[in-house]
């Protein structure tokens, strides 16, 4: 069997979007590059989430040859494998229609800097590409048409990707924009939010990129920096 290991990852990958509430039904798919073969293992089509298994598993090449499988790839295959060959630096790709994100995508509208969580995780504002017909690679050009440095785009009338160099990195995109979007659309509810100038928003991103989180010398970096959160 091909990329048996990438195959457990690809099944972990795929059943944290149901236990994270990101997708329904078989609805969704998450997909891995292996970085030394450039091999695509990705969700098989029309298959639920508790039924997967590194078995059913397909990998695929990048021009969409199944190189072993014993069902189609997912119907989102094209586009998986047009963010993989157009952006090097990314290696496993989500696709969800997660509700609170997915509402903001109905409308085409992306999702500006309320929080300085998005400013964290994101460093902008959450973009929304242009509608697009599934099938083909239509879906992946118009994520990237549209993504620019965010690890995360909304589709028009359809629904959210988000990339990473590995898979942990492309599921805390897909958490934390519908996460954010939650948020958003709780405080929009209640009132017209306030964006956080693009100014912070820049130096919140290079604070967390850069500073957040444990390093070896963690504790000379606190001593120097009292006041950061943990
Ligand atoms: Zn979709």
């Amino acid at each position: 069997m091909l990329l048996p290991s990438l195959r457990e990852e690809v099944v972990y990958l795929n059943q944290e979007l149901p236990r994270n509430h990101l997708v329904t039904w078989t609805n969704g798919n998450a997909s891995i590059r292996d970085p030394e073969t450039g091999y695509v293992a990705i969700k098989p089509s029309g298959v639920k989430f508790e039924d997967l298994t590194p078995e059913n598993i397909v990998v695929v090449d990048l021009d969409g040859n199944v190189l072993e499988g014993t069902k189609k790839p997912s119907s989102d295959t094209a586009s998986h494998l047009y963010i993989f060959k157009h952006r090097p630096d990314v290696n496993s790709v989500i696709h969800t229609h997660s509700n609170y994100a997915t509402a903001f995508a109905a409308l085409g509208q992306p999702i500006p800097v309320y929080l300085t969580a998005q400013s964290d995780e994101i460093g902008g504002a959450i973009p929304c590409g242009r509608f697009a017909t599934v099938g083909g690679e239509e879906i992946g050009q118009a994520a990237l048409d549209a993504i620019g440095d965010s690890p995360v785009v909304l589709l028009k009338n359809h629904g959210v990707f988000a990339i990473g160099p590995n898979g942990e990195e492309a599921l805390k995109a897909a958490i934390m924009v519908e996460d954010i979007a939650r948020t958003v659309w709780l405080a929009k509810a209640i009132g017209e939010p306030q964006e956080i100038p693009a100014d912070m928003v820049a130096q919140l991103h290079h604070r967390y990129t850069h500073e957040y989180g444990q390093e070896p010398d963690y504790r000379v970096q606190q001593a120097q920096t009292p006041n950061k959160e943990s």
